[in-house]
């Protein structure tokens, strides 16, 4: 890993206007990284900071964001549900997938969104120009990053969204929870010994399990005979950007699939949420790739 970026220098002035994430842990977070790049690509009188806040100072935290006028900030683990009560308002997409990603100050109220739908959804439809209609989707986890992969998959409007998890009891639970949504009853749910009979209809594969992820990069949640078992041209989608690729996304590239790492992802909904604070469409998004890049000690 590399910290130094040394294409963009950020200066910091009286007049400065917040931006930041909340989390616990938040050192984590590549958000500072990339969001800065952005703002000080764009010239603007902007800095975004990571804010470590404990689940018992979240309300505290918010009230303080508003007397120092923040104007907006990302949200990750562990407050991505516990924000909501805090807010005025969030859109459909957040009601929908019950989790918040992006929060902004609109006037003095603060109004909740979740740009992960789009953050999923863009590199599918930059890559591939093509109508979804009568493709197969299958995703595999149902925790909090599935909400998103199932939201967008249903949006792009592909034939059938299935969700494999191995646990039934959390499956049901997974599906009940979008019973007041429109996308309540728009996708079946299967234990994990399902996928043989799924895999051979699948154009699209998502993996929304942690399997895989640094340090354990050894390990994919499918095995290279089950994923051999993809047709000609299918998409195999990795949330995980950490390594790059996974191993789930090298068995499927030597099965000669299409692949897709969680990098673009990460980056594209911070565009989303960048394009809600500056209220402009504009967003460097190659810089913002070139600083995680080079951040994540990637050559490409
Ligand atoms: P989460 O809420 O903990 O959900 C994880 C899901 O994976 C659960 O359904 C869990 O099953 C399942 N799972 C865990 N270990 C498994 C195993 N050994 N075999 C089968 N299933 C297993 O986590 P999350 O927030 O959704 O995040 C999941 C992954 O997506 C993480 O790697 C995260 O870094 C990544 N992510 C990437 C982006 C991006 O922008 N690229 C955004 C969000 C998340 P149970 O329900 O049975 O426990």
């Amino acid at each position: 890993m590399n910290s130094q970026n040394n294409n963009y220098c950020l200066q910091i002035t009286g007049k400065s206007k917040l931006l930041g994430v909340i989390g616990y842990p938040v050192e984590h977070s590549l958000s500072p990284v990339m969001h800065n790049a952005a703002l000080s690509m764009l010239g603007l009188d902007y800095v975004y900071l990571p804010f470590p806040i404990a689940p018992e100072n979240l309300e505290v935290a918010i009230a303080g964001f508003a007397a120092v006028n923040v104007v907006g900030f990302s949200v990750t683990i562990p407050h991505k549900q516990a924000i909501i009560p805090f807010l005025s308002e969030i859109s459909p997409i957040a009601q929908a997938i019950g989790a918040v990603n992006t929060v902004t100050r609109q006037g003095d109220q603060w109004v909740g969104t979740n740009t992960d739908v789009e953050g999923f959804v863009a590199p599918l439809q930059t890559t591939f120009q093509q109508s979804w209609n009568q493709k197969q989707a299958v995703i595999l986890g149902n925790g909090g990053a599935a909400r998103a992969v199932v939201a967008g998959c249903i949006q792009l409007g592909l034939a059938e969204v299935h969700v494999v998890g191995r646990n039934i009891e959390k499956l049901q639970n997974f599906q009940q929870s979008w019973q007041n949504s429109s996308f309540a009853n728009k996708f079946p749910v299967h234990g994990w010994e399902e996928l043989p009979n799924l895999i051979p209809q699948t154009d699209l594969l998502v993996n929304t399990t942690p399997v895989g992820m640094y340090p354990h990069i050894d390990a994919s949640p499918l095995n290279a005979e089950e994923i051999g078992k993809l047709p000609d041209n299918a998409i195999a989608y990795d949330l995980i950007y950490t390594p790059k690729p996974t191993k789930f996304l090298h068995l499927a590239q030597q099965q000669g699939a299409i692949t897709i790492d969680g990098l673009e992802m990460l980056i594209q909904q911070g565009v989303a949420a960048l394009k809600i604070w500056l209220q402009r469409d504009d967003i460097p998004v190659a810089q913002m790739r070139q600083a995680l890049q080079h951040h994540l000690g990637i050559n490409k």
